[in-house]
């Protein structure tokens, strides 16, 4: 994994009386096997700023580098979790999550080994000729997991993986989520409402004001999980 640095960043939409900055100015580094949770509330920009990560958005100012280049376009190897889990009803566990290699350049077998391998890695040996209507939610984003991260991406970043989740199931997801960023050493990018897991869970917390478009401040925390 390398450093992702988002430098500058600025971007508004045209409406009816002028602009609306949806973000101004925001300056970020993460830095290999970082785990970064941005908190905000509603429309404080950050669904915006993972867009412009991954390369989803045009017409903005600043940068985002990777290891000191420049990303263009959608060329950073990313995986996502949205808040929904996306997967496609009429397939099996395995092969939504081997969805996940079909740009990957590897034999048939090494994309069964890989997502046999991630079928392990979130705890769902066994279910892997399940489809989605026989899985409970929590289970469904478990697969969403491991097809985001079966093509061993540079970084995984997460809007509101657990927010459609009971308490429980979310407590347990947020365990899991630590053991595979611990497991996999790889950066993540979490958005979420709930500052304790934003706490719980990251290095370091990025506040947004509650208008669209600033960071606030940036928090160092990573209390819960000291690393040596
Ligand atoms: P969040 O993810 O924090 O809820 P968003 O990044 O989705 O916030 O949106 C930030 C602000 O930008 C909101 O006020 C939203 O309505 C506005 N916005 C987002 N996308 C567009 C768009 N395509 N055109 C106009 N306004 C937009
Ligand atoms: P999220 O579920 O991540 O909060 P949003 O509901 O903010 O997503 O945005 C969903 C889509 O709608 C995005 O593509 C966003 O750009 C667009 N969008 C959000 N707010 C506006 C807006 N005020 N005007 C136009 N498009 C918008």
């Amino acid at each position: 994994a390398g450093t992702l640095d988002i430098q500058h960043l600025s971007k508004s939409y045209p409406v009816k009386n002028g602009d609306l900055a949806v973000l101004e100015d925001v300056t970020l580094t993460i830095a290999p096997g970082e785990f970064v949770s941005i908190v905000g509330s509603s429309g404080c920009g950050k669904s915006t700023l993972l867009r412009l990560i991954v390369g989803l958005e045009e017409d903005y100012q600043g940068e985002v580098l990777l290891d000191g280049e420049r990303i263009v376009g959608t060329s950073l190897r990313r995986g996502i979790v949205f808040q929904e889990h996306r997967l496609f009803p009429w397939l099996t566990v395995e092969s939504n999550i081997q969805l996940g290699l079909l740009n990957a350049d590897l034999t048939p077998g090494q994309k069964r080994q890989a997502v046999r391998e991630h079928i392990a890695l979130v705890g769902l040996d066994g279910f892997e000729k399940s489809y989605p209507h026989q899985l409970s939610g929590g289970m469904a984003q478990r697969v969403a997991i491991a097809r985001a991260l079966v093509s061993k991406p540079e970084i995984l970043l997460l809007d509101e993986p657990f927010g459609a989740l009971d308490a429980l199931t979310r407590a347990y997801l947020q365990q899991e989520l630590h053991r595979i960023w611990q497991a996999e050493g790889i950066s993540m990018i979490l958005v979420t409402h709930d500052v304790e897991e934003a706490i719980y869970l990251g290095d370091k917390v990025v506040v947004m004001e509650p208008r669209p478009g600033r960071i606030r401040r940036i928090v160092p925390v990573g209390l819960a999980h000291p690393r040596e």
